[in-house]
């Protein structure tokens, strides 16, 4: 009878060893142990303000968001009251923002889109969404999955970050982080995981300085376990921008 022969890879001693496997279960566990209440950071009523909020959020921070829009939409409430600003007029509401110029001439032709083709709703469909002026892959998923309770993994700076150092992904971009995630956490958790996520980019896994002696996560890390050199350098934004 032929002997099987084993099949090994990473080298040790001459023999390749297989790649540690990384215990999603038990991280995921732990990030709803430590983030019970992790949700959108974007205050919102509604798919509109929530859509509007997250092209604003593009390169600003919530907390710099949440305290523009309760004006803005206590005066523009629905996508017809955009349409009736200048581009002038919007800019002066969001002008902390940062590129706001381009966000405001985004928001208002996506607001005329919506008046056009949707009758002044936002649409349920990530197509759709992702041909408004301001929607990539990420805002889309932030609304379709708020907005919509669609299962959906935004990765932003913090997602790609964690995700990575964790072992969660092995990914160079934000697309392919989004995908190797959707293959490992289960589909019912992608959306609860992807804001402990951030909570935990915010919190403990910090770009530069990661409080990895503080981090509940350390056991089963993978940054951590190649060192703590390793995770304060490691992978810290999409294409290096913290
Ligand atoms: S152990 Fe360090 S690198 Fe790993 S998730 Fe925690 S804070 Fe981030």
């Amino acid at each position: 009878m032929k002997r099987r022969s084993h099949q090994v890879s990473g080298k040790a001693g001459g023999l390749e060893r297989p790649p540690r496997r990384i215990p999603v279960r038990r991280i995921l566990e732990t990030l709803a142990r430590c983030y019970p209440d992790a949700r959108c950071g974007l205050v919102h009523r509604n798919p509109f303000e929530l859509l509007v909020a997250a092209i604003l959020s593009a390169q600003s921070t919530d907390r710099l968001v949440n305290r523009i829009t309760p004006r803005l939409f206590a005066d523009c409430p629905t996508p017809a009251h955009f349409c009736r600003l200048t581009p002038g007029e919007l800019e002066a509401y969001i002008k902390e923002c940062g590129l706001y110029k381009i966000k405001a001439r985004n928001i208002l032709a996506a607001c005329r889109i919506l008046m056009e083709e949707y009758g002044g709703e936002v649409p349920a469909d990530r197509a759709a969404l992702e041909r408004l002026p301001g929607v990539g892959r990420k805002t889309a998923n932030v609304v379709l999955s708020n907005a919509f309770g669609v299962p959906a993994i935004a990765v932003d700076t913090h997602v790609f970050r964690v995700a990575n150092r964790l072992g969660l992904a092995e990914a160079r971009t934000p697309e392919e982080t989004e995908r190797q995630l959707m293959r490992r956490v289960p589909r019912e958790d992608w959306s609860a995981a992807h804001h402990r996520l951030i909570h935990h980019g915010r919190q403990v896994c910090l770009a530069r300085n990661p409080r990895c002696h503080l981090c509940e996560l350390r056991p089963d890390c993978r940054q951590a376990r190649a060192g703590p050199a390793a995770a304060a350098t490691g992978r810290s934004g999409p294409g290096g921008v913290p």
